[in-house]
């Protein structure tokens, strides 16, 4: 019997942002965990929410009747939301589960972010985004059931609105069942040799429930992502990647009969699309697209911004929909509309393309990734604005080429030709392309990130530094307390004047310098209370870059950030830090580190340009960072400090580009600090990461001095770094910066003595693990002194 599908929308978006417009759902979420709201009043405020979301999107031009509009709210995260469904939690927190074993609301945030002495899920990032999820932990015992009806109660309410108003048959999305187990880690109890994924059948069977309910509800598809499919960084064979996925689907699309196939016509489950985001199915690991198209499954959605665009018929995709992700759901530029075009006519066109019996428009990852909204930018130049595309401007462009794609090129002739002049008018806006700026790169050479051999370096730096054995010092940031705040605030709301403003950072300043002298840190820091962010505070000051408004982006749970534009060449119209940081120098006669933000983090956490390798916009703002150095330098700075806690973030997803990616990332740090006197001595900061992957690339820096997360995982990474190699100065973090607990001088000396044996002690640095910006002032002073007191001691035995 001939397979129907069930009408297909030819155009979608993968997922859309859900913290609303305003952050009504952060407003809402933290109203709710500080008591002020109870659980229902949250509910109804998500509910308003979805169903004004899913309104906007059919206004924006999705078809409402098609399944079109992605049902992919989150109240928290949408891994959690996988946990929640399966009722998979942990142990400790398996009092706060229903009888069902469903976790009601206040359970799922306690899940998220702990509650006593029950530890939250650990977080980490979401492939090579800004957005971290929760990472679920799986043994042999783990509850793995279909216990949760959200999906199909929140399919539901959109379908049949109780105010009556316009109805829309949303696409429920969750996370794929194989991308589930390869994101989770093996519970701590769980037996040597166990991997969350020797759970799949259960996982499966929990799905197969849920898509069994989801049809009967009415709902005529489903979304299960997996992006693992396009990394080969999660550790498990493609071999076994493929198996899992052969057999996870053959269960849910092989044995499950889709609408119009079932022997009395009744749907045993949704049609399915399966997404594979942020990157390209094809690999040298093996070939996921074939993967896929071998499957029952009736729509794959492909990422064809970041992954290539498949030449020639895949075999199995003739009876299948392709969702070509042409849309960038990762950056916020406009897109060049003719040119997307031309891709999807190519993988439409018989004999050349896909082979595919249908291709669909959509966005290449979710739109989670972008601010909502252009429009409401009110701050950002008119030129500029037209250059971009935010979520909304996003559906309009994926609405335009569907349209473009079905009914040909002159339906849409005239969206096409404000999206061509509004490229144009980019590449020949002023600013975009600044000749100084490329003549200054383009004659850079190997030299430029060279310095003086770090035997020389190392003498001359403690000739003038004069610093003791095992010296110590802080990351950079002293707590942002309330105060500062909202002192930043009032300033940037013109309610006090610069003068004030900078009256009260130098005040600030001062108190700092003071408590380091007093509790007798070697190397001293200025505390940073000037910067609202360790990456906007530059962009704000570098000429290429701007800042928005509303532009919110959920980086975890309700926490959002705000990241810059870079869309010019990067320049340094004045100095950046150097007053603040001279005026910290100029209060105590010990040595004052100057804190730079490096190229690779400040492209990591802004919008970057797409006209431009990012190699080479790297190159620009290390430039820019090594004008810094040098004015800081003339300030009479001798220390300085250049943090690249991103470093391991921008790690590509497949191994084969990693050294492309860190040739370029280390060239541009070293470009930052090579000019860079024999006598100033250079540090930096990684934070945040397992570094194995990266080992090489720290000791390619050449700091002078690195300092490193290391407390928790007990100084783990200096044998790894002697072991590499590694012999210059190093600061495994001794003082845990992320709780408020305060390391005891034992604790600490045990530390440090743990890292001098694996490491030539003369390397030695003593400092917490990362800034101190969101720790409190009593914790903080306690916790330093007991580095200082363990220090000293360590430095005795020596
Ligand atoms: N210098 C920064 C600070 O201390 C470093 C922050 C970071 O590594 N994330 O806050
Ligand atoms: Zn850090």
């Amino acid at each position: 019997m001939a397979v129907t599908n069930p009408h297909l929308p030819t155009a979608t978006i993968l997922g859309y942002p859900r913290i609303g417009r305003r952050r009504e759902l952060k407003r809402a979420v933290e109203a709710f965990w500080a008591g002020r709201t109870t659980a229902d009043e949250l509910e109804a405020t998500a509910r308003d929410l979805r169903l004004a979301t899913a309104r906007r999107l059919v206004d924006l031009g999705l078809e409402a009747g098609t399944a079109a509009v992605p049902g992919s709210f989150s109240y928290y995260d949408q891994v959690l939301d996988a946990v929640a469904l399966l009722g998979a939690v942990p142990e400790r927190f398996a009092g706060l589960t229903t009888d069902e074993g469903s976790l009601p609301l206040a359970a799922y945030f306690t899940v998220a972010r702990g509650e006593g002495d029950r530890a939250p899920l650990e977080m980490t990032k979401w492939f090579d985004t800004n957005y971290h999820y929760l990472v679920p932990e799986i043994g042999p015992d783990t509850p793995i059931g279909f216990v949760d009806d959200r999906a199909v109660r929140e399919f539901t309410e959109l379908a049949h609105p109780a105010d009556g108003g316009q109805a829309v048959v949303t696409r429920p999305v969750l996370v794929g069942p194989v991308t589930f187990l390869l994101l989770s880690k093996a519970a701590d109890d769980a037996p040597e040799g166990f991997r969350p994924l020797d759970r799949l059948d259960d996982v499966v069977t929990a799905y197969a429930e849920l898509l069994r309910t989801l049809a009967a509800a009415g709902a005529p598809w489903v979304q299960l992502d997996e992006p693992a499919l396009v990394t080969d960084l999660l550790d498990v064979p493609f071999d076994e990647v493929a198996d899992a996925v052969r057999r996870a689907y053959a269960r849910l699309a092989t044995d499950l009969s889709p609408a119009g196939t079932g022997p009395d016509d009744a749907a045993e489950r949704p049609a399915i699309l399966v997404t594979a985001p942020y990157g390209d199915l094809r690999s040298d690991a093996g070939d996921g697209l074939a993967l896929l198209a071998g499957t029952d499954v009736e729509a794959i959605a492909i990422d064809v911004v970041r992954g290539a665009v498949p030449a020639g018929p895949v075999p199995g995709l003739e009876n299948k929909t392709v969702v070509a992700g042409v849309i960038d759901g990762h950056n916020i530029w406009r897109a060049d509309l003719d040119a997307r075009l031309t891709v999807l006519e190519g993988l439409a066109a018989s004999g050349t393309g896909l082979g595919a019996g249908t291709v669909a428009v959509g966005t290449s990852t979710s739109l989670l990734h972008v601010p909502h909204d252009v429009a409401d930018e009110p701050r950002l130049e008119q030129g500029l604005k037209s250059w971009l595309a935010f979520a909304d401007q996003k559906v309009a462009e994926v609405a335009t080429l569907a349209t473009g794609l079905s009914q040909g090129r002159a339906a849409v002739a005239d969206r096409l030709a404000e999206s061509t002049a509004a490229v144009r008018s980019r590449a020949e806006a002023p600013g975009v392309v600044v000749p100084r700026v490329r003549e200054r790169t383009a004659a850079l050479t190997a030299a430029d990130t060279r310095r003086a051999p770090y035997a020389e370096r190392a003498a001359a730096q403690q000739a003038r530094l004069n610093l003791p054995a095992l010296p110590t010092t802080t990351i950079g940031s002293f707590p942002q307390t309330s105060e500062i705040r909202s002192t930043r605030a009032a300033w940037v709301r013109g309610e006090l004047s610069d003068a004030d403003y900078t009256a009260a950072m130098r005040a600030e300043i001062a108190s700092t310098v003071a408590l380091q002298e007093e509790l007798g840190l070697d190397v001293l820091v200025h505390g940073e209370p000037e910067r609202n962010d360790m990456v906007q505070y530059f962009a704000e000051q570098l000429d290429g870059f701007a800042t928005t408004v509303n532009g919110w982006v959920q980086s975890y749970g309700s926490r959002c950030v705000r990241p810059p534009i870079l869309w010019g060449d990067v320049s340094r119209p004045a100095p950046l830090t150097v007053e603040w940081t001279a005026y910290a120098a100029s209060l105590t006669s010990r040595p004052v580190k100057g804190m730079l933000t490096g190229p690779v983090t400040i492209l990591a956490w802004s919008f970057v340009r797409d006209d431009l390798p990012l190699g080479d916009t790297a190159d620009q703002v290390a430039l820019a960072l090594r004008d810094e150095v040098t004015d800081l330098e003339a300030a009479g700075i001798g220390v300085v400090q250049v943090d690249e806690p991103a470093l391991r973030e921008l790690l590509p997803l497949r191994t084969a580009a990693h050294p492309g990616y860190l040739e370029w990332s280390v060239r541009s740090f070293r470009l930052s600090t090579a000019g860079a006197d024999t006598a100033t001595q250079v540090h930096t900061h990684l934070c945040y990461s397992e570094f194995g992957q990266v080992i090489g690339a720290i000791d390619g820096l050449d700091a002078d001095v690195t300092s490193v997360e290391a407390a928790r995982s007990r100084m783990e990474i200096v044998p790894e770094l002697a072991d590499a190699g590694y012999g210059r100065g190093i600061g495994p973090g001794v003082y845990d910066i992320h709780s408020p607990r305060v390391p005891s001088v034992e604790e600490v000396t045990d530390l440090v003595e743990l890292a001098a044996k694996s490491i030539d002690p003369r390397l030695v640095w003593v400092n917490p693990d990362c800034g101190l910006k969101t720790r409190a002032y009593a914790e903080t002073k306690e916790s330093l002194a007991n580095l200082v007191a363990a220090a000293k001691a360590v430095r005795a035995t020596l």
